[in-house]
């Protein structure tokens, strides 16, 4: 089959590899679509993990079940998320396999799904492997992941309705944490980004106030639309010094800042700047599959205006240099 393979830095290969062989505890999937990830970016741009096959954020059709897998049958449109536990740490001499410090995860360690078919281990109904309501496209499918990881940020956060909550950086996650903010009916989302594309968006996805970074000073603009408080909750997405620094200033006392953007470089900062304002820094890594599907079929969120790009597998080269280059970018999905 064909898969695209990470060589080296800025170096993806679309080549033929074996077909990959369903175990007891598997499934196997024929990926329908595959979105381009900023964390795959974050792999992609080093010189690191050769041999990678990416995409974690996928939808298809499931082709093959494993002998030990109960109430997965062929034919189901699924989205899925596959994982690995290491059987040697802690967790997992424990039994407790779930909390497994060293998981190797589906499009990094394991081969993901831009491929025509990909293997998900240890397939688990409603666990790990996700049928698709008949109101979601493929296309939904495939952005159940980066929606689910908006959502399971912000529930962290407990909103309330009559609160200011700012989103700062645009990509898919700040645009689906809009989307979310505003399902929960938290009244006033205030956002900052950069590329125009993603600006219009962040107004379709019904901020209250945009504001174009590029142009302007974000923290200033948003301390003067709070009369000088500052927000109750930031959710900071763009995971650079600059985003992290007015975070922390934008936050009013007793307010939190979620750091869901991955940071490339180590931060530098000052504590007193936390501590004097009372924050809490919160940490979020993690997914919420159930309640990014529930949210698609509602209608309460939308895939479809996040979507700017379609590639086929064999262009998976280009896919990268796009998602990472075009302005026009916001998600691009490969289509084997
Ligand atoms: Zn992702
Ligand atoms: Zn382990």
């Amino acid at each position: 089959m064909k898969a695209a393979v990470l060589y080296g830095e800025k170096d993806i290969k679309v080549q033929d590899i074996p077909e990959p062989v369903c175990e007891p505890h598997g499934v196997i999937i024929k990926v329908k679509l595959c979105g381009v990830c900023g964390s795959d970016l974050h792999v992609y741009k080093r010189d690191e993990g050769k041999g990678t096959i990416f995409g974690h954020e996928f939808s298809g059709d499931i082709v093959e079940v494993g002998s030990a897998v109960q109430g997965i049958t062929p034919g189901t449109r699924v989205t899925a998320v596959g994982f690995s536990p290491c059987g040697k740490c802690y967790w997992c001499q424990k039994g407790k396999s779930h909390r497994c410090s060293d998981m190797a995860l589906l499009g990094y360690q394991l081969p993901g799904a831009m491929a025509e078919y990909v293997h998900v281990p240890f397939a688990a109904l409603g666990r790990n492997v996700f049928p698709l309501p008949e109101e979601l496209t493929y296309e939904d499918g495939a952005s159940v992941e980066p929606l689910s990881i908006s959502y399971f940020s912000i529930n962290r956060a407990q909103p309330k309705e009559d609160e200011v909550v700012a989103v700062i950086g645009l990509g898919v996650i700040g645009l689906y944490s809009i989307q979310v903010l505003k399902a929960m009916g938290v009244a006033k989302v205030l956002t900052s980004g950069r590329r125009p594309s993603r600006l219009d968006a962040a107004k379709n996805c019904g901020a209250d106030l945009v504001i174009d970074a590029a142009k302007e000073d974000a923290a200033k603009i948003i301390m003067e639309a709070t009369g000088n408080l500052g927000v109750n909750t930031v959710i900071e997405c763009a995971g650079k010094q600059e985003t992290f620094d007015q975070s922390v200033a934008i936050a009013r006392g007793g307010g939190k800042v979620m750091l869901v953007g991955v940071y490339e470089e180590p931060l530098k900062w000052d504590p007193i700047s936390v501590l004097a304002k009372n924050l809490t820094l919160i940490g979020c890594l993690g997914g919420n599959f159930p309640s990014a599907i529930e949210l698609l079929k509602s209608g309460k969120a939308k895939a479809k205006g996040m979507i700017t790009h379609f590639f086929p597998l064999e262009e998976a080269p280009q896919a990268f240099k796009a998602q990472l280059q075009d302005p026009q970018a916001i998600k691009i999905m490969i289509k084997p």
